[in-house]
């Protein structure tokens, strides 16, 4: 194969990079733990699959030399430090490993007072990508299986944190697929445009994979699931389907951190990624808010101003 068809092939993302990610992520997390400066890891360990990942809370040395930045390390790992997941993890200061996308989640958690920055110990990586739903044979990161977030990623660099791990490589520029997408959508005729959404929304089978992999929904009792009174329908059927679509929408806008951890887990290839993306540009627009890698005071849909634009209240 010549260079050239090596580097499409290879996404200019050597495997390389990944062998330098994970060795100084090894290392780091070895010395924290046997300096006891943490008391535990969350991070990335080999899953059972070739080329598989699998999030992993470490607590030894021999553990944490075993840790691995690859391709396949899709998951958002704060999802382990809310209430959520509350009892997994032991006392003290744990270290955690933090792709850029996961820290604007990390960020977000601290702004909603969920998780103390003096309680973390960041282990931010300098990211090229990681794979999409579609895994390549051999692991090694494509053009075609690199996630869509990752072709118009603006999070490469971690900021903030106390340890970055490897250099980032040089990337290709990638055709930003989601970014097309949702301008297509936003093209279409209102009447279309909802045709579409209620076409997504009608092969929701409300498994809640979306809610239980978001750090974001983290309340210990989810109004979807009340039924004393029932706020939403919980069976799938369109109008449950369609309302429950929406209070996802807005209760994690302003909030939401842009993983695509939702969609990736969606079995129904529901593209929920685009209405976060949605609502994001709205809130952009309206309050010249985004996530971001630093926590920030409470979103703008969190608190009240006495000169918000009141226009909408007729
Ligand atoms: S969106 Fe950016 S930070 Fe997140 S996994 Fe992709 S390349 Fe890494
Ligand atoms: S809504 Fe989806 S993309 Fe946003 S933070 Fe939650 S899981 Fe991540
Ligand atoms: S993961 Fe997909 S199918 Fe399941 S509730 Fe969420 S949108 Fe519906």
């Amino acid at each position: 194969m010549n260079a050239k068809a090596q580097k499409a092939k290879g996404c200019g993302i050597e495997p390389a990079y990944y062998d330098a990610v994970t060795q100084a992520i090894r290392s780091e997390a070895v010395k924290v733990l046997k300096e006891g400066a943490v008391s535990a890891v969350i991070g990335y360990l080999p899953g059972r699959r070739k080329s598989a990942a699998v999030p992993a809370v470490v607590t030894t040395e021999e553990e944490a030399g075993r840790l691995i930045f690859s391709p396949a390390c899709v998951n958002n790992l704060s999802l382990y430090l809310t209430k959520a997941k509350k009892g997994i993890l032991p006392g003290g200061k744990i270290g955690i490993v933090a792709k850029g996308c996961d820290l604007r989640a990390l960020a977000g958690l601290m702004g909603e007072s969920q998780i103390k920055r003096d309680d973390l110990f960041i282990i931010g990586i300098n990211c090229a990508g990681v794979q999409g739903a579609v895994a390549a044979g051999n692991g090694q990161l494509t053009e075609a299986s690199i996630a869509k977030k990752c072709r118009e990623c603006t999070a490469h660099t971690p900021e903030g944190v106390d340890f970055v791990a490897g250099t980032l490589p040089h990337l290709d520029g990638l055709t930003p697929l989601e970014a097309e997408e949702l301008a297509r959508i936003e093209a279409m005729p209102q009447a279309e445009r909802w045709a579409y959404w209620k076409e997504q929304f009608s092969r929701c089978i409300r498994c809640m994979a979306c809610r239980q992999v978001c750090p974001f929904c983290y309340c210990e009792q989810c109004l979807c699931d009340k039924n004393r009174p029932q706020a939403v329908e919980s069976s799938p059927r369109p109008a449950g389907n369609t309302a429950w679509h929406i209070v996802r929408a807005m209760h994690l806008a302003g909030r939401c951190a842009g993983c695509a951890e939702c969609e990736r887990s969606c079995p129904m290839d529901i593209p929920l990624n685009l209405l976060n993306r949605r609502m994001a540009q709205e809130l952009k627009e309206l309050y010249d808010y985004e996530a971001s890698m630093a926590p920030q005071e409470k979103g703008p849909l969190n608190q009240y101003k006495e000169d918000d634009d009141q226009s909408f209240i007729k």
